[in-house]
């Protein structure tokens, strides 16, 4: 605005840090795999880039983790690629209100997924992105896409990470198993369940995390290179799936609070969009009731209030 201060971005993010310092390890770790139950509680990244490319940090943003369910965001990316309107013959588009890997609203809906961010919507995606491919071919074709979203090629998956998956998903093979009686996914569940675990487990640092999801805060273009990602249509929707059901049955929450589409994972993180903007990412692994970060949602609820940004009004 004409007149106002310009944000003082790396103040900004420092203060969050050093307020929310005393509370670090509030939450409660995910240790349904032991590669996330030995995480240090206390880490803590923060890390904004702006739509003109300039780089704001804390703590630990330079440190890889576990992105999890983030990862729902650049697979549905993908996969509106490929096959265009077509998903939501598949997915629905509504919050869930039920947790992230509830099985009886499946069942309820006939094995249509309420949307593409609860774990049987990702799967569903994830059966898509995996047509015509073989499943190392599709995992390969996600770590790819999302090193080029982040224009790094230093980005990997941890593949411990997805053995512990695969070994402890019993839920997700239910879910799976059950949208193919429905026919929702086409592909063998251990083919499609093979690829979501693998995507679930590709490590990446804040810095990557939000510059990878910046084409959101840039009407679906990468400001930096000047590729197209997707139309400025498509990264709108993307937004409004990612606000209205990016924190499972926390999503009005946390729309509440903050005010900005978001994706959390089970990690601890939480890409975070401020259209034309920023992207911004948190990592802190305690989780509340809902699986969603508890500090990382509070460290962005005073972003946005201390930025002004928000996609309800100025
Ligand atoms: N890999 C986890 C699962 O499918 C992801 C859940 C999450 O990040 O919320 O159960």
């Amino acid at each position: 605005m004409p007149g106002t201060e310009p944000l003082d971005l790396q103040a900004i993010v420092d203060d969050i840090h050093r307020e929310l310092a005393p509370r670090l390890g509030e939450g409660k770790v995910a240790d349904y795999i032991p590669q996330l139950a030995r995480i240090d509680p206390k880490r803590f990244g923060m890390a904004v880039v702006t739509v003109d490319g300039q780089v704001f940090q804390a703590g630990d943003a330079g440190l890889p983790f576990s992105i999890q369910s983030i990862s729902k965001v650049f697979t549905l990316t993908l996969a509106l690629g490929k096959h265009g309107e077509n998903i939501w013959k598949r997915v629905g588009r509504e919050p869930s209100g039920s947790a992230f890997n509830s099985i009886v609203q499946l069942e309820h809906e006939h094995g249509i997924p309420r949307n593409p961010f609860i774990n049987a919507g990702a799967i569903a995606v994830t059966d898509r992105v995996l047509a015509g491919h073989t499943p190392r071919e599709a995992i390969g074709e996600i770590v790819r896409f999302v090193r080029y979203l982040a224009n790094d090629e230093d980005i990997l998956i941890d593949a411990e990470v997805a053995r512990s998956e695969e070994a402890t998903g019993y839920r997700n093979f239910a879910l799976a198993n059950f949208m193919r009686a429905f026919g929702t996914i086409d592909h063998p569940v251990d083919h499609v369940l093979g690829v979501y675990f693998h995507q679930c487990a590709l490590a990446m640092t804040c810095i990557q995390l939000a510059r990878a999801g910046l084409y959101l805060a840039a009407s679906g273009s990468d400001p930096l290179t000047g590729h197209s990602v997707v139309s400025r249509q498509r990264a709108r929707r993307i937004n409004a799936l990612m606000l209205t059901c990016g924190h499972y049955d926390g999503s009005g929450d946390f729309a509440f609070r903050v005010g900005l589409p978001g994706k959390s994972g089970v990690g601890g993180g939480i890409l975070c969009v401020a259209p034309g903007k920023a992207a911004i990412a948190v990592w802190s692994p305690g989780l509340n009731q809902n699986g969603n970060s508890l500090l990382g949602s509070l460290a962005l609820e005073m972003l946005a209030n201390r930025t002004g940004w928000s996609v309800f009004g100025a």
